[in-house]
């Protein structure tokens, strides 16, 4: 609070990354990651001649490595920085990619920093049009040792139509407002489900989602509905834009891309 009322501190550009898109939630469990994975692989998909890359800024729960099945151990090249390790056509680096499986994880503070510091600043991203940077959920120390060290082109805020989501999801609005930080949009996911009847979209929670864009005088950018192929194929390791690309789910992560 001390720094913020100081001012912004001097922010470091990545060497060769040109906008640098945060995916934030207010919780865990919301879809964050799924839909930071889905978009940096549509991103590739729509506009293959772009760079993208994706950062996977949650040091205590990383899913890049499972999502984007990679598992291999980075190079360090002669400058002494981590080559990212590449799918589908998406450069990735995540903390999950430099310690074992079963490393227990009880990190100080300061430690964490560290570690963010080494995912964001000792990685040879190489030339990159994008860089999706996948959050912690919440409004904690990682937030804001990314906002006052990165450039930030804008934040991409998501979450579920439930109550619990939507408070927290304002708590993350209201710190990227006050850190001058363009909230790009909302990305409602867990939208509805579809009857395998009648084909009709079920409604399961209510549209508190609409009240939070007018808030903060976003648009809601996608409703991802609640689907057992983004599950499946996420923890398979093949996002769904990558395995069933022309799947209805799929073009909704296309569009995404198009509107980022
Ligand atoms: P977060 O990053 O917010 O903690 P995740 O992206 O890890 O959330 O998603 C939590 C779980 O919900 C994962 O198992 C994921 O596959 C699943 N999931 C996320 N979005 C959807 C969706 N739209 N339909 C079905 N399952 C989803």
């Amino acid at each position: 609070a001390q720094m913020m009322a100081k001012g912004l501190p001097k922010l470091k550009p990545i060497p060769n990354v040109k906008d640098i898109i945060l995916v934030s939630s207010g919780k865990g469990g919301v879809g964050k990651s799924t839909t930071a994975v889905n978009l940096a692989a549509a991103m590739k998909v729509e506009f293959p001649e772009k760079n993208v890359g994706l950062l996977d800024a949650d040091v205590f729960g990383p899913s890049v490595p499972l999502m984007m099945n990679l598992d291999d151990t980075p190079i360090l090249n002669d400058k002494n920085l981590m080559e990212p390790l590449v799918n589908y056509g998406v450069k990735c680096m995540s903390m999950g990619f430099l310690m074992s499986e079963n490393a227990a994880l009880i990190w100080r503070g300061l430690m964490v920093m560290q570690a963010l510091e080494r995912l964001m600043r000792q990685v040879e991203w190489g030339p990159t049009d994008y860089l999706i940077v996948d959050t912690p959920p919440g409004t904690g120390d990682t937030h804001l040792t990314l906002l006052q060290n990165l450039p930030i082109t804008g934040a991409i805020l998501v979450t579920t139509p439930q109550s619990a989501s939507i408070q927290v999801t304002r708590r993350g609005g209201v710190m990227f407002e006050k850190m001058k930080i363009p909230i790009i949009g909302i990305v409602e996911n867990m939208s509805s489900i579809k009857c395998p009847a009648c084909r009709s979209n079920i409604q399961l929670f209510g549209n508190g989602v609409d009240d939070l864009a007018e808030e903060f005088e976003t648009q809601i950018l996608q409703h991802i509905p609640l689907e057992k192929e983004i599950n499946s194929s996420s923890d398979k390791g093949v996002p769904i834009i990558i395995g069933k690309p022309n799947c209805n789910e799929a073009i909704v992560y296309k569009k995404l891309a198009q509107q980022v």
